[in-house]
């Protein structure tokens, strides 16, 4: 029986990482506005909840500290949508001590702070880049220390994926206005999207014996303002509603424990399943990108 059927919908909240623009180094503001608003507007369209990440260095290395960036950013609170720390410069926590990645996160506050405050509300979630948490225990645990100290929940993300591979490819095919390259790059994406949905719903009813709701992770790029709309439709056509990451993760699949670490940049629920001791052919079936987006 298929959720629908039974009028049980599945969730997925929507997380947009990288903010307020990946902008492959193109400073126009026009462009990062309308990538921006873009976005913003099918969220809203779709009532999608989302949580967007921010990097503040993206913002304070504009000449003008970012003016126009901070406006977006306030215009995405006051359209209901939530922000969190994505640190400052997205360093890479194999890379970089606990000490420099933790001073990383404090760099990445006072704008996130001041636009929330006049909210009325406060930084709550922390995604960390390329989704690295610390390569070993030890260094995992001071993290979630310096993390519950600092008032932070961990943004966890299930549905992992190569968005960013789709949207580079999408970004030189705009270079060079090839439309016919944009269209089919665009609709392999959403085709690549649809086969994780299934292979993350398969992975959780694998290790929960049930759909948990998903937390999906996407970046702000041009890709992703053009088809965040048909995105949205894929997910509503499976079944889906969409849920914000407060009501994900009251789930309590979220409170399953992590307790193997690698270098890896990896599912949520590939890292519960690891730790579980799920070896081999269960993590079988990844659906990859075709090999022209690589
Ligand atoms: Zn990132």
């Amino acid at each position: 029986m298929s959720t629908v059927a039974s009028g049980q919908k599945s969730q997925i909240c929507f997380s947009i990482d990288d903010m307020p623009v990946v902008s492959y180094g193109i400073n126009d503001s026009n462009y990062q506005k309308m990538i921006f608003n873009s976005i913003m507007s099918s969220l809203v369209k779709n009532k999608i909840p989302a949580i967007g990440f921010v990097n503040e260095r993206k913002i304070r290395k504009e000449a003008d500290g970012g003016r126009y960036q901070k406006e977006l950013l306030k215009n995405w609170i006051k359209s209901g949508l939530e922000l969190g720390n994505h640190t400052y410069s997205h360093p890479d926590f194999n890379n970089v001590s606990c000490k420099e990645y933790t001073s990383d996160i404090l760099k990445g506050e006072p704008i996130l702070k001041e636009i929330l405050s006049e909210s009325g509300k406060s930084i709550k979630y922390f995604r960390h880049p390329f989704l690295h948490v610390g390569e070993t225990k030890s260094k995992a645990d001071s993290l979630d220390a310096f993390l519950k100290e600092h008032g932070y929940k961990v943004a966890p993300v299930t549905i992992d994926n190569d968005d960013y591979l789709f949207a580079l490819a999408y970004k030189k095919a705009s270079d060079v206005k090839d439309t016919i390259l944009m269209s089919r790059i665009g609709f392999d994406y959403i085709d690549y999207m649809e086969k994780k949905l299934h292979f993350y719903e398969r992975q959780s009813v694998a290790l929960f014996g049930r759909k948990i709701p998903q937390i999906l992770l996407i970046h702000a790029s041009l890709l992703n303002a053009v088809y965040l709309d048909s995105l949205a439709s894929m997910y509503k056509r499976n079944g889906y509603e969409f849920a914000d990451m407060d009501t994900a993760l009251r789930d309590e699949a979220y409170n399953s424990k992590v307790t193997s670490y690698g270098k890896w940049g990896i599912s949520w629920i590939d890292r519960w399943a690891i730790s579980s001791g799920k070896k081999g052919d269960f993590f079988n079936g990844d659906p990859v990108a075709p090999d022209y987006i690589k």
